[in-house]
Parts: C-alpha cells; sequence; structure tokens
C-alpha cells in the first residue's frame, strides 16, 4: 500500500526547484489534479495537498497558482486566499479581461458575475468589490441587487437575498433606536457609529434622519 506522499511525488514531474512542478495524474473536470487520498475512491485536489504538507489551509480559504498553471504543484508556487484574493490573482494573471485602461470600467457578463459571486459568498462588502473592479459603489450595488444586469440575476438570485437578509438582520430595531440614541446624545459621529455597527455611514444617516429602519449592504 503506496502512501499519499509516494502516489503524489510519483506522478510529479519537476522541472527544476523553482520551475513549476507538473502533476501528471488524473484531473478533475476543471483541469486541476486529483490524488486518491483519505480512503476508497476518495480524492483531494493535488494542489491543496501539496499546500497542506508544509503548511495549514486557513478556514474556507482556497489555495491558489502564483503561477497561473492549474497543474502545478510545486508549494512555493502555491499561496492560500479568499475569493477576493483569487479575483485579484487571476487579474494579475490575464486570465481575466481587465478592461479599465479608460478609467470608465466597462461591464462585462463575466465581471457582472464575478461580482455577485464575491458579494454571494457573504465575505465582502461593496465598497471592497468596487475598488477590485474600479467601478462605482453604486453600481456594484446596482448589480448585486439585480436594477442592472437583470438577465443574468437569477443565476445568483437566492444567495444573494440571503446574504442581503443577513446584512439586514444585522440591525434590529433596538440597533436601530441605540444608534439614534447615540446620535442625539451628541459626542460620536455617523461615522464613529457606522464602525461600531458595522454598517455603511449612508446606513447611519438614514437611520438618523428616520428615512429608513433598513439597511443596505
Ligand atoms: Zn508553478
Amino acid at each position: 500500500m503506496m502512501t499519499p506522499d509516494e502516489r503524489f511525488f510519483g506522478r510529479v514531474k519537476k522541472n527544476a526547484p523553482n520551475g513549476c512542478w507538473l502533476w501528471k495524474g488524473p484531473v478533475n473536470s476543471r483541469g486541476y489534479g486529483l490524488l486518491g487520498y483519505g480512503g476508497r475512491n476518495k480524492t483531494i485536489l493535488v494542489h491543496r495537498y501539496s499546500y497542506q504538507r508544509t503548511r495549514e489551509i486557513p478556514d474556507g480559504q482556497q489555495v491558489l497558482h502564483k503561477c497561473g498553471e492549474k497543474l502545478c504543484v510545486n508549494p512555493k508556487h502555491l499561496f492560500a486566499g479568499d475569493a477576493l484574493a483569487s479575483a485579484n490573482n487571476r487579474r494579475r494573471l490575464g486570465t481575466q479581461p481587465s478592461g479599465e485602461q479608460n478609467g470608465h470600467a466597462r461591464m462585462t457578463e463575466d465581471k457582472v458575475d464575478e461580482i455577485r459571486r464575491l458579494f454571494a459568498a457573504g465575505q465582502h462588502r461593496v465598497k471592497a468589490i468596487a475598488r477590485l473592479f474600479r467601478f462605482t459603489e453604486s453600481g456594484v450595488r446596482e448589480i448585486v441587487n439585480g436594477v442592472t444586469w437583470k438577465i443574468t440575476y437569477g443565476k445568483y438570485k437566492d444567495e444573494l437575498e440571503a446574504v442581503r437578509k443577513k446584512l439586514y438582520h444585522r440591525l434590529g430595531p433596538k440597533e436601530i433606536d441605540e444608534i439614534r440614541r447615540l446620535y442625539a446624545a451628541g459626542g460620536i459621529t455617523q461615522k464613529g457609529l457606522a464602525a461600531q455597527f458595522e454598517v455603511s455611514s449612508n446606513t447611519v444617516w438614514q437611520i438618523v434622519r428616520k428615512r429608513r429602519a433598513d439597511v443596505r449592504p
């Protein structure tokens, strides 16, 4: 019975210590290598296996390729990151169109999908996504709320609504009263309240003006 390490190294072609080590074993439908691991018919993505031989993969993070070669398992070419890091990496490698040369980012269906996917993953707020895509916050908000690009909204509708619901429920009537009370008492700015309650300054602005009691992402 071979150990996972023996199976791993038996199917890796090392070009040079610092070059890509290419996986010669089976791959999945997305082109990533698979290694038999942890029991009958069970597999692990081989680049994740390679990474975790020497380092722990932080919870919920992906293992990404600095080199852009999906089949590379050289641990020096791998790093862990979240969905935003993954999107950044793809942009850096040029595997995703950037198209902002003139400063006016043009949206494409791919980018819209990516924006919705990032937002639906629940880790990234509109502001961070807008910065990444060099697009306006209001533009991103319209995309994640399905105001624009309605045609493809259905694909991520459930996830997006779940995230919005989570954000919405962050502030109950009690917190909203508390925000109004603290603001009326003075000594704290709207910006300070926004930081304290983890909502946007715009949300606080609307709450203190009693415009609305709900929360926008
Ligand atoms: Zn590589």
